[in-house]
């Protein structure tokens, strides 16, 4: 641990750009579960004959929006969740350093929460709300603390998470932002990710920096193209390796 602290804490300084590309991993320490793991969200034990793919497809929340929300609710909803070490350190180098980017594939805003500002969510954040008739946005609240199916006061359109659901695209816009900043960076950072499930692992690609660091609890099908290989715990590495202030 010390050594990949160290070495990490270099690569830190050196860059000139740097992107976090992170996955579930990077929120498992705040309580939140890793949607593939063995005590993930995919196999819970549910009440229903449906799959969780298919309770948060975007045709089950248009043929079945009573299930999705309560689904929604039940499965998704985490008031309580804080931001972990790993949030933190991320923070702390935004504020430390002139070019950091985080790119989350999670969708709980703990990024925020801990303070980062240059977060790009590709899978979008469930603390966002919108109508889907008149695109008003809502405050998560009004969902989370509501019950049945939230309709629009304005114009009752159904009222809908502000995240990627299968069946759905990714936000080009957001996705061009993250090729264009992991494009221009010398330093990418990528943790809490298995790599195996798109786009996550199509976005490496656009990588031509100088170090590419992976960082995950298990070995991934990309070890062999990055520059270095931790398999560290994630908050503690980052942690170790961001400096407390400005050097
Ligand atoms: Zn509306």
């Amino acid at each position: 641990m010390k050594n990949a602290s160290v070495l990490l804490s270099n690569l830190i300084e050196e860059a000139k750009s740097i992107v976090f590309f992170g996955g579930a991993g990077v929120s498992t320490g705040s309580g939140i579960p890793d949607f593939r793991s063995a005590t993930g969200l995919y196999n819970r034990k549910q009440h229903t004959n449906y799959s969780p793919e298919i309770m948060l497809s975007y045709q089950f929340m248009i043929d079945h929006p009573e299930e999705f929300y309560t689904y929604k609710r039940e499965n998704l909803y985490y008031p309580n969740a804080k931001p972990n070490l790993a949030h933190l350190a991320l923070a702390r180098l935004e504020s430390l350093h002139p070019d950091v980017t985080v790119i989350t594939q999670n969708i709980d805003g703990l990024h925020q929460l801990a303070g980062s500002r240059n977060v790009l969510e590709i899978h979008g954040n469930l603390q966002r709300f919108y109508c889907m008739k008149c695109h008003r946005d809502y405050p998560a609240a009004l969902v989370w603390e509501g019950e049945g199916v939230p309709h629009c006061p304005v114009c009752d359109g159904m009222i809908r998470p502000d995240v990627v659901l299968y069946g759905e695209n990714l936000d080009q816009r957001v996705m061009l932002r993250a090729e264009s900043a992991i494009r221009s960076a010398d330093l990418m950072i990528v943790g809490g990710t298995s790599l195996v499930v798109y786009p996550a692992a199509g976005l490496l690609h656009y990588f031509r920096g100088k170090s590419l660091v992976l960082i995950n609890r298990d070995p991934t099908p990309y070890d062999h193209v990055a520059t270095y290989v931790f398999h560290e715990d994630l908050g503690n590495l980052l942690d170790e390796a961001v400096p407390q202030k400005k050097l």
